[in-house]
């Protein structure tokens, strides 16, 4: 089974995000990170892409090696921001040729600080990709969704009305990080509100220290909750001791998600795949694996 619409209408998935590396020294740590991930019984891998095609071949790349090793079904990213509509036409085509099933549909965003610049591409929002791929292949799109608000969009409801408008043609939702179940849920119930039936799996970020949770909380538009953050600058310079930290409080996260009945769990890995696989082990969750 390799549509990921499929696989979560089978069982509660696991999946992992992973950048395509652009070193060797990357790639190396990527494949200690991918071989570790032995461990677990993922489902799937998404492969993120450089807004305007900065990874194009490397992305391409990697989700061909994922597909070849046979041990997760691979996602392509794929961003319309600053591309033309014939090269994500190609760029499509391509997957379709090689039995790629699974993309992720996404606008993508500018380089930092070059954001009052931005203008975008001839497909100016992910649903114009979504029905994009629709058009050139059969693939299974999943599109992005913004629990805690999109930074350009400060109207909730505006922002839930384009979410659904993307939703009449996509098949799933991968959300953006997030760092309270409750507001996921509160999420959840204005989708359902308007008639949502598709999955909306959460992502989950294990925070790893300080410098990436400010990193990642700027990226992502989101306040870190005054608890997380006065917790982990009480524990100062330990960085053993944030990292477990940071185990425990996704631990507890994905536990309550699974307690709700999600969809399947996603973890933003940055190609460190150790905290998932204590995270997934704690919770016995897809820790028989199999052959
Ligand atoms: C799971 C996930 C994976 C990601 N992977 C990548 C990646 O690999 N590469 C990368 O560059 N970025 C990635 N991103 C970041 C993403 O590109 C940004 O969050 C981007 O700002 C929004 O993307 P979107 O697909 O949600 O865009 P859209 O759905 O197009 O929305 C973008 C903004 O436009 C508004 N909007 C939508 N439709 C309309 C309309 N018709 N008229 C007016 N306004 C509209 C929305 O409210 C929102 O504010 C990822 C995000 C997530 C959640």
């Amino acid at each position: 089974m390799t549509r990921i619409d499929a696989i979560i209408k089978d069982h509660q998935s696991l999946s992992v995000e992973l950048w395509p590396p652009r070193s060797e020294e990357a790639l190396k740590k990527l494949e200690n990170s991918l071989s570790r991930l032995k461990e677990l019984d993922v489902d799937f891998a998404s492969i993120t892409y450089g807004a305007g095609g900065t990874t194009r071949d490397r992305t391409h790349d990697l989700v061909i090696s994922i597909k070849k090793q046979q041990k997760m079904t691979p996602m392509a990213h794929l961003t319309c921001a600053y591309h033309t509509k014939k090269e994500l036409t190609d760029i499509l085509r391509r997957y379709q040729d090689e039995g790629i099933e699974n993309i992720l549909a996404l606008r993508g965003d500018p380089p930092v600080g070059k954001e009052a610049d931005f203008v975008g591409g001839e497909l100016p929002y992910a649903k114009d990709l979504v029905l994009l791929a629709k058009e050139t292949g059969n693939f299974c799109v999943a599109v992005a969704a913004h629990p805690m608000g999109h930074p350009e969009q400060k109207d909730e409801d505006t922002e839930i009305n384009y979410l659904m408008d993307k939703l009449e043609v996509a098949d799933l939702v991968i959300t953006q990080l997030f760092f309270s179940v409750e507001k996921y849920k509160a999420f959840l119930d204005k989708l359902a509100k308007r008639g949502n039936d598709k999955p909306v799996l959460p992502g989950i970020m294990p925070i790893k220290s300080m410098r990436s949770l400010e990193t990642m909380a700027r990226l992502t538009n989101q306040e870190v909750p005054l608890q997380i953050y006065e917790k982990i600058l009480a524990l100062g310079d330990d960085q053993a001791a944030i990292r477990s930290f940071g185990v425990d409080f996704a631990t507890k996260m994905a536990s309550d998600l699974l307690d709700i009945g999600v969809p399947g769990l996603h973890f933003y890995t940055m190609n460190e795949t150790l905290a998932t696989i204590e995270i997934c082990k704690n919770l016995n969750y897809h820790t028989q694996v199999s052959s």
